[in-house]
Formats: structure tokens, C-alpha cells, sequence
């Protein structure tokens, strides 16, 4: 940080989830005193790709934390549709088990949808069957959000910064990252603008916004000239670069987002604020997966 230069606030998704995981663990303790046994999230792996591996142990080890029990059901990667449909409905029918989620990505050879919509829509975790996709598309109250979109707004909402009446521009119309999180911020009453890859001027809209949420996977994606002052920006992406430096999210491994923070930070002035890559959305989502799954403890 530039000393003497009145700098953006830092939306440290770090501190964010230590405090709001103190609710979390009530709804543990809770329901472990009710129920008898921990709340148990199941997740399902096909293969054995590296960068999998690594998301699924971020999760295993803050459900460790959290005193959540997780049910790792690792599939081989040439199992059948049929053989993988078979194992989630042993999980839709364990009563032990709130919720499920099919890590992604999955083989290219499985069809990720037939997949996906064979968890049943009470324990799905992920927000991502059709019936839940449907329900956050419409603003259903009681709907499963995916995870990333919960947790830019939970990480928003702590920094009291609302999305009401703002101009938000998502970047990125992913599935699983950008569609959910431009649903988030329309039910949270922004105007909004998605930006992807056939965007011609990437440019005009970003600095035509107060909120800019960047969801790509290219890092300097967003650079000094895409802000201006007072915005707020959220930098979802997660890129791994050459280096070797210890982080919670991936070990081992050097991480960046798609914005040039270094460069942006002086432009966005004190009235901005700037999400940090690792520590800003990255912790948030993974305690809104499991604040899903206790929503989902909940209901059943
Ligand atoms: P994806 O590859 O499925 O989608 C990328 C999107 O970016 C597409 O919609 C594409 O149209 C758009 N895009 C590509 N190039 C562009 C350009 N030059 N300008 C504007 N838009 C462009 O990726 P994804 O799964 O949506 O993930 C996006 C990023 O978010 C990745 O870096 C991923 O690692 C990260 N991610 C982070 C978290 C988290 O918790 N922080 C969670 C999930 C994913």
C-alpha cells in the first residue's frame, strides 16, 4: 500500500469468514445436539485431477474446522453414468447426509447435467440442479445459492456495501461462477451488465459501473484503465502463476486474480474498495457451501 496516499478499503474475505463462521458454528453445535450426529456433506470426485484434489481438501479441512463430517465418494475416471447416478442415490437416501455436491469439473465423456440433476434438490449443496437453478433465477425465497455468488454477497454485506440501485458489471457468464452472481446482484436490486468473452468494449462498461465483479480466469484482465475512483471492485478469479508461496485455498501453489490490484488500488481513491487474491472471495466461498448445507440441515 502507497503510505501517505488515502488508499481503497480492503474487503478481507479472511476476517469476514472468522467472524460469520462463529454463526456457523452454533448451527453446528445445534444441530448436533438435536440430531445426535454432525451435519455430513457428501462430495462426489471423478479422476484425479490435481487442481481437484486441492479444492476438495480446502473444503475437507474447514469442515474439520467447523466440526461438519465430509463424505468423500471418489469415482474412478472411466466409471459409468450409470454407476456414478447409482452412487448418489445411496447418498439421497442416507439420512446422515444433508447434502451433495459433484466437484466440477467433471470427465468431458460424463454428461455433467444428467449428473448434476441426479442429487436430490433437498440436499443440493451446489445450488446447481436444475430445480434449485430455476428457484435462484426466479428470487425464490429459501433458494440455494451457489456458493460463489453467496459468498461475494455475504462478503458485500459485511462490509456494508449494498448492491441496491448500483450499476454492476459482471464479467464472466459461467454456469457454475458468472450467471449465479449476476442473478445475485439483480435480486439484490443492481442494474446489471454482463460482459464475456465477445464483449467489444470491455472498457466502456466497466468504467461505466460502481461495482465492477470479475469472474474470468485471465489475470491483469482488469488493469488501471478499466477504473475509475470510488468503484468497488470483487476479483473472483483465482490463477495460478509461477512461484511457490503457501496459501489456504490452494497449497503450495502461487495465486493471483484477474485484476491488477497493484495498479488499481491507487486509482479507486478512499471512497473504493478492492477484494484481495488469495484472501478475499476465496475463504467466503468455501463457508457458503457450508452455510448452504446447514440451510439445507435445516430444512430437512
Ligand atoms: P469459465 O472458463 O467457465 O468462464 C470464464 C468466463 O469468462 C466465460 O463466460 C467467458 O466468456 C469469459 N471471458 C473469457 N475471456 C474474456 C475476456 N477477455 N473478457 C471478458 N470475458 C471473458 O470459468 P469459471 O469457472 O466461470 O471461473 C472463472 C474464474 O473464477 C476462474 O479464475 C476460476 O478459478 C475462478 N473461481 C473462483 C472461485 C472463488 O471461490 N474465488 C470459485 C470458482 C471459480
Amino acid at each position: 500500500m502507497l503510505s501517505g496516499i488515502m488508499s481503497a478499503k480492503i474487503l478481507d474475505g479472511r476476517i469476514a469468514r472468522t467472524e460469520l463462521a462463529k454463526k456457523l458454528d452454533q448451527k453446528v453445535a445445534t444441530f448436533k445436539a438435536t440430531r445426535g450426529f454432525p451435519p455430513t456433506l457428501a462430495i462426489i470426485q471423478v479422476g484425479d485431477r490435481p487442481d481437484t484434489a486441492s479444492y476438495i481438501k480446502a473444503k475437507k479441512s474447514f469442515a474439520v474446522e467447523a466440526g461438519i463430517e465430509v463424505r468423500h465418494v471418489h469415482l474412478k475416471e472411466n466409471v459409468s453414468q450409470d454407476e456414478s447416478i447409482a452412487e448418489i442415490d445411496k447418498l439421497n437416501n442416507d439420512k446422515k447426509v444433508s447434502g451433495i455436491i459433484v466437484q466440477l469439473p467433471l470427465p468431458s465423456e460424463i454428461d455433467k447435467k444428467t449428473i448434476i440433476d441426479a442429487v436430490n434438490p433437498s440436499k443440493d449443496a451446489d445450488g446447481l440442479t436444475s430445480s434449485s437453478v430455476n428457484r435462484w433465477n426466479a428470487n425464490k425465497s429459501g433458494a440455494i445459492w451457489p456458493a460463489t455468488a453467496r459468498g461475494v454477497r455475504e462478503l458485500l454485506d459485511f462490509y456494508k456495501i449494498s448492491l441496491k440501485g448500483k450499476k454492476v458489471c459482471v464479467i464472466g457468464r459461467s454456469e457454475l461462477v458468472g450467471t449465479p452472481i449476476a442473478a445475485m446482484c439483480r435480486s439484490e436490486g443492481a442494474t446489471v451488465t454482463v460482459c464475456h468473452s465477445k464483449t467489444t468494449d470491455l472498457l466502456k462498461e466497466t468504467l461505466a459501473s460502481d461495482v465492477i465483479i470479475c469472474a474470468v480466469g485471465k489475470p491483469k484482465l482488469i488493469t488501471a484503465q478499466h477504473v475509475k475512483s470510488g468503484q468497488i471492485i470483487v476479483d473472483v478469479g483465482i490463477n495460478e502463476v509461477s512461484g511457490v508461496k503457501l496459501d489456504e485455498e490452494i497449497p503450495k501453489r502461487k495465486l493471483v486474480g484477474d485484476v491488477d490490484f497493484n495498479a488499481v488500488l491507487p486509482i479507486l481513491g478512499d471512497s473504493g474498495a478492492i477484494t484481495p487474491v488469495p484472501g478475499g472471495v476465496g475463504p467466503m466461498t468455501v463457508l457458503a457451501l457450508f452455510e448452504n448445507l446447514l440451510d439445507l440441515c435445516g430444512k430437512i
